[in-house]
């Protein structure tokens, strides 16, 4: 899913949906919240986050993380970051992708990788996101080649 989907580069938010279990958070499908979007900002509000929540409580699925893009390089939580996410609770990811997305999410080092510890987002180490973090693809072709 494109996280700016009108063609011209801007900041856009998309959470991810998935499954919370004691000890990882699955990530499953990206939801596009309805959002307010320019360059370097993004704003939602409870009646997206409304839908939001009943879309996940259609499949059956949690909230389990957040991604929204920056321009440039810049990927640590801004204050505003802090304050507009969906959630504030321990274990919830947030992941900042620069360039407005326009260069993709790998590698995932170069985006920030925050997840909300102690009563604040914390952004990752390169080695915490290479140990905690996993990109599992969407098919695994096991069958081999040939015949
Ligand atoms: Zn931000």
């Amino acid at each position: 899913m494109p996280l700016c989907a009108s063609g011209v580069p801007h900041e856009n938010v998309l959470y991810i949906a998935g499954i919370i279990l004691p000890d990882r958070r699955i990530g499953i499908a990206a939801v596009a919240p309805q959002c307010l979007t320019g360059p370097g900002f993004y704003r939602t509000d409870a009646d997206a986050h409304v839908s939001v929540l009943k879309a996940l409580r259609t499949y059956r699925l949690q909230l389990v993380g957040q991604v929204h893009c920056h321009p440039w390089r810049y990927v640590s939580h801004s204050e505003l970051d802090d304050e507009e996410a969906i959630v504030r609770a321990a274990g919830h990811w947030s992941l900042v992708v620069p360039h407005y997305g326009t260069r993709g999410m790998l590698p995932l080092h170069r985006c920030g990788v925050h997840c909300y510890t102690g009563g604040q987002f914390r952004r990752l180490t390169r080695p915490a996101i290479a140990s905690r973090v996993m990109i599992v693809p969407t098919l695994m072709d096991l069958r081999g080649g040939g015949e």
